[in-house]
């Protein structure tokens, strides 16, 4: 624009040097001609190389501007000329575009200024009043119409600007939206290829790399419970709805991954026809679901394998009395029958009551109940655990032994918890032992207090070990079967043990006898 200002008065002079002779209804000489353009040239250049910084300058550059054109033309030219017309026309857009309406109202204010003098000084000249008339409103009228539609077109273009920055901050918004989801979002279009995905989506598949572009069946392979490949892509467009499936699971490195899908489709046309029913590609949710499935699935086996265990001794127990009813009705019940029998009963019912107490305490440790932490005096608890089991061991003809060395002081943890584990193994110590000791011992070692069971018993075989803290596990063992016992016990010490930070070690030789130890913090005596 401001190299625009510049040319229009140069190529005026250029135009009068080649032609020699100015373009004027009226004849000058080249002098009088040139005291008229060097105005204009030099405010031209101002305007080019000292670009106005503020608003007053701005109007100021524009205002003496007009003023040097419309010397030009009360001086030389006039608007009988149509490339003057067109001249001044072409400097209201200019004016427009540099500084909007204020440039439009200079232009038009100057050449109503000018129109008016070229009048004045021409009095009686009707045919240049009528020019000058009818170029005022010509170059108002078209410029106003040409501003107008700039201006709709402005309007348009800002609404578009409104309407895309509107659209960057939902999408913005959106994208932080599903990158905060946990679940894998997935979006996918019409042949299968990932468009969009989240965070949440390279966690679940284990990678970095880009998904954009890739096919969906290619990138996460999943199956059925059957073990039958299932194309995700497929199975979304042939349901053509919106569809939630938990049997599926994939492959990740080593582990299996169960999966929750839900698949969406988007349809973005609401016409009729093909392309309303149409998807114009699907949304995925995929949800990693191992751990709610394998906890929902241990505890349909644990109340399977709990049913089974009860089923037993309620069947024999039911049986045997039932048996000695028909007997007491007939009246004939030899005696040592009768002792037997009820005491076939009394141990079943008593392995039930067992069972139900072990149900119990493992519920307990489950659910956190009576797990406030206590200061426990390792002693007095040593010495009480004694005075409880050493009529059982003595009644087995067994020594029971106590061995505390070190200060010990107090331990500080649940006392039910920690009572119970360690009752749970002098129980099984006495109960797997013939003949020989059973020792309670506590040492410290360090900050520590270790506590042990130690006994001279039947001993556990290497393949044992590594399974009597299964739940339900009894050793095969024929002395161990002799016991009755609900392979419940050692479960529900090693999850106490957890409970308050600690793990059992177990040491074992078969026919040899074993220890069962666990650690924990201790505090000196005050
Ligand atoms: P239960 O004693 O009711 O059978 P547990 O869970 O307490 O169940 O023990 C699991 C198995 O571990 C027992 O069946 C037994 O074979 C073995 N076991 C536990 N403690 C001892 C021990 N002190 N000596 C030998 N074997 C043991």
């Amino acid at each position: 624009m401001r190299t625009c200002g510049i040319v229009i008065p140069l190529l005026l002079i250029t135009y009068s040097l080649l032609v020699d002779a100015p373009i004027s209804s009226r004849v000058l000489s080249f002098n009088d001609y040139m005291v008229v353009m060097v105005p204009w040239v030099l405010v031209s250049l101002v305007i080019y190389f000292l670009p106005a910084s503020t608003q007053g300058g701005v109007i100021g550059r524009l205002l003496a501007y007009h003023l040097c054109a419309g010397a030009y033309i009360i001086l030389i030219a006039d608007f009988s000329i149509p490339f003057v017309t067109l001249g001044w026309l072409l400097l209201l857009l200019i004016s427009y575009i540099y500084s909007s309406s204020r440039g439009l109202v200079i232009n038009l204010l100057v050449l109503l200024l000018i129109t008016t003098i070229d009048i004045m000084t021409h009095q009686g000249d009707t045919d240049r009043m009528l020019i000058d008339i009818i170029a005022v409103f010509s170059i108002s009228i078209i410029g106003t119409v040409v501003i107008s539609l700039n201006a709709i077109q402005q309007d348009d273009s800002d609404a578009l600007l409104r309407s895309k920055l509107e659209e960057t901050l939902q999408r913005d918004r959106l994208n932080t939206l599903i990158n905060s989801l946990s679940d894998a979002v997935i979006g996918i279009d019409a042949e299968g290829r990932i468009e969009v995905y989240n965070a949440a989506s390279l966690d679940l598949l284990n990678t970095n790399a880009s998904l954009f572009g890739q096919p969906i069946d290619e990138i996460i392979k999943v199956q059925n419970q059957s073990g039958k490949e299932i194309r995700l892509f497929q199975s979304a467009a042939k349901t053509g709805r919106s569809r939630m499936r938990d049997d599926l699971s994939m492959t990740s490195g080593e582990e299996t991954v169960r999966l929750s899908v839900t698949s969406s489709p988007i349809r973005s046309s609401f016409g009729s026809g093909k392309e309303a029913t149409t998807p114009d590609g699907y949304v995925l949710i995929l949800r990693d679901i191992t751990k709610a499935k394998s906890l929902e699935e241990e505890r349909d086996e644990f109340i399977s394998v709990v049913s089974h265990e009860l089923r037993t001794p309620i069947t024999i127990a039911e049986g045997t009395l039932s048996n000695m009813e028909l007997m007491v009705e007939r009246g004939q019940i030899p005696p040592d029958t009768l002792e037997k029998s009820l005491a076939n009963a009394h141990n079943q019912i008593l392995f039930l009551s067992k069972m139900v107490n072990d149900l119990g305490t493992l519920s307990r440790a489950e659910r956190g109940i009576a797990d406030t932490p206590e200061e426990i005096d390792v002693k007095d608890l040593v010495n009480n655990l004694f005075s409880e089991y050493a009529p059982q061991a003595e009644s087995k003809g067994l020594r029971f032994d106590i061995d505390m060395s070190g200060q010990l002081g107090t331990v500080t943890t649940s006392p039910l918890y920690l009572r119970e584990l360690l009752q749970n193994l002098i129980t099984n110590a006495i109960k797997y032992t013939k003949e020989g000791s059973v020792v309670l011992r506590a040492k410290q070692s360090g900050n520590n207090i270790i506590f042990e069971v130690k006994d001279t018993g039947i001993g556990i075989s290497k393949g044992d070990q590594a399974r009597i803290f299964d739940k339900f596990y009894r050793s095969e063992d024929y002395r161990t079967r002799e016991t009755g016992g609900t392979g419940l016990g050692l479960y529900v010490t090693a999850k106490l043990a957890r409970k308050i930070g600690t793990a059992i070690a177990v040491k074992s030789r078969l026919n040899h006898g074993s220890s069962f130890s666990f650690s924990l913090p201790g505090s000196p005596k005050e």
